[in-house]
């Protein structure tokens, strides 16, 4: 709620005069050009897959004029995808990148250089900006009041051949959910410091649980990003989903507190604003995962490319919103929720910015009923039938809004 509440109150102070509409979208071979009656901000340009598509985000602009498809480009399609922001949707009839561009000197044009790719040099471009471009000084619509804006590494993933299993029907067009259980190795997560207990121990029992209650729906196929008691990083935990091309990431964590009371489940999804103390307090807990001996495992990597997902993200973010909503919905019968059981926090484990991603911290092991529950089989059964139900749910709207 927080969050839309932010995003609302950005969107009101856009003032619509600083925004040049589009005149004309003409493709070719090698370029596309883009003709606006006035000056706008930036134009930011990306990649999506599935069809593959280019995406140019036009920072200050509004939607409208022709369109010319051409070249790879087999059509073009506009929307406004924020009020300071058009998105021109180039559909790909074979893969090709944008190499770079220029706006004309007056700012009024903007001239893409497009050349054709291999498939795996277009699918490796995902979740990277391949151009960021700026109109001259003096042609450029002053900036819009900043909405929104996060930025996190990428994860590095692992080779394809360190990939995890994966579990279910091979029917590779079935949705694929990555279920992590948190921590593992040398990080044992919370301890309850009454009995002992260890996060990692109950997050891998879970993790197990749900991933046998999704392969029994036969609807989804299922990976998790250990089997066993072993160490990873958390950029690697969203690093494997991206990978592997997961629809949906689910972290499980149990939460231990000083008070024997503290009980019930909490679902979280991103967000740089921390929902109240208490989850900016866990987020910070949880993100210390990565740091051993005083280093930053996550932090140390020269392959993680820092980028800047704003626009992207925060489709991610609605999607990932609306799962948490409904697992919440599904968990209710069948397991203590937390009266205020939606947060937001800045978890790095919930950062990939293209895979809907949830982290669930599935009770208290320092309260004797949630311990008992999260540790018993038939506790583990029914936060697995939860989240089953839940991804299930999730996947048929999903299809039926297409
Ligand atoms: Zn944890």
């Amino acid at each position: 709620m927080l969050f839309t509440a932010l995003i609302a109150a950005g969107l009101f102070t856009i003032t619509p005069s600083i925004a040049g509409t589009v005149r004309q979208i003409a493709a070719s071979d090698n370029a596309v050009t883009i003709y606006f009656d006035d000056v706008v901000n930036k134009a930011s340009v990306f990649t999506l897959s599935g069809p593959n598509r280019i995406a140019v985000d036009i920072l200050g602009g509004t939607t409208g004029g022709s369109a010319y498809a051409g070249g790879p480009i087999a059509a073009v399609r506009q929307g406004q995808f924020a009020p300071d922001t058009a998105r021109i949707v180039l559909d790909l009839e074979q893969p090709a990148l944008v190499t770079g561009g220029q706006f004309s000197d007056d700012g009024r044009s903007l001239k893409l250089n497009l050349r054709q790719a291999a498939t795996g040099e277009f699918l490796g471009s995902l979740g990277r900006r391949l151009a960021d471009i700026v109109p001259p000084l003096g042609f450029r619509a002053s900036p819009p009041k900043k909405q929104y804006e996060v930025s996190a590494p990428i994860g590095r993933g692992n080779d394809s051949k360190n990939l995890p299993k994966i579990h279910g029907p091979s029917d590779e067009r079935l949705p694929l959910v990555v279920i992590d259980a948190g921590h593992g190795g040398h990080d044992p997560g919370a301890i309850s410091p009454h009995d002992g207990k260890r996060e990692k121990d109950i997050t891998l029992a879970i993790a197990k649980s749900i991933c046998d209650e999704l392969v029994k729906s036969g609807r989804v196929r299922v990976a998790l990003t250990r089997e066993n008691d072993r160490f990873i990083i958390l950029q690697d935990r969203f690093g494997i989903a991206r990978k592997m091309g997961a629809n949906l990431f689910i972290s499980i964590h149990a939460d231990a507190a000083e008070s024997q009371e503290a009980n019930g489940a909490t679902v979280y999804t991103l967000s740089e604003t921390a929902s109240d103390r208490e989850a900016q307090k866990l987020a910070a807990r949880e993100n210390k995962a990565n740091i051993i001996n005083g280093v930053n495992l996550g932090g140390a990597d020269s392959n993680v490319s820092s980028i800047l997902i704003d626009l992207t993200q925060r489709e991610t973010m609605n999607v990932s919103a609306d799962f948490a909503k409904l697992l919440l919905r599904e968990a209710k019968p069948n397991m203590r929720l937390r009266s205020n059981s939606h947060k937001f926090a800045s978890f790095v484990v919930l950062k990939a910015p293209d895979t809907p991603s949830i982290l669930f911290e599935t009770g208290y092991i320092s309260n004797a009923n949630d311990g008992a529950f999260l540790s018993s089989a038939d506790g583990q059964q029914k936060v697995g039938r939860s989240v089953a139900s839940a991804v299930q749910v999730h996947f048929a709207r999903r299809l039926a809004s297409r």
